[in-house]
């Protein structure tokens, strides 16, 4: 499942030419500071929040650790890492 996919089941996000930009779901977020890059398959927040990979939006969305992230994210895309 591709990684804007994914984000945009959490997040409300409106297609740009790079990929997908919305408010950001990690901070009070007054503008669009939140963007998903296509081609590159990362999410990124502008205002300082992180970037990243699913497993680092995964991480953060739940407040969880890498090793649980991996494995609840294992279990909802039904792949075995
Ligand atoms: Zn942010």
């Amino acid at each position: 499942m591709p990684l804007m996919d994914f984000i945009s089941a959490f997040v409300d996000l409106r297609p740009v030419a790079s990929g997908a930009v919305g408010h950001c779901p990690f901070h009070d977020d007054q503008h669009p500071s939140f963007g998903v890059n296509k081609e590159g398959n990362y999410w990124q927040c502008f205002s300082g929040c992180g970037s990243g990979s699913i497993i680092d939006f995964w991480m953060k969305w739940k407040g969880i650790e890498f090793p649980q992230a991996v494995a609840e994210l294992a279990e909802i895309l039904g792949v075995v890492k």
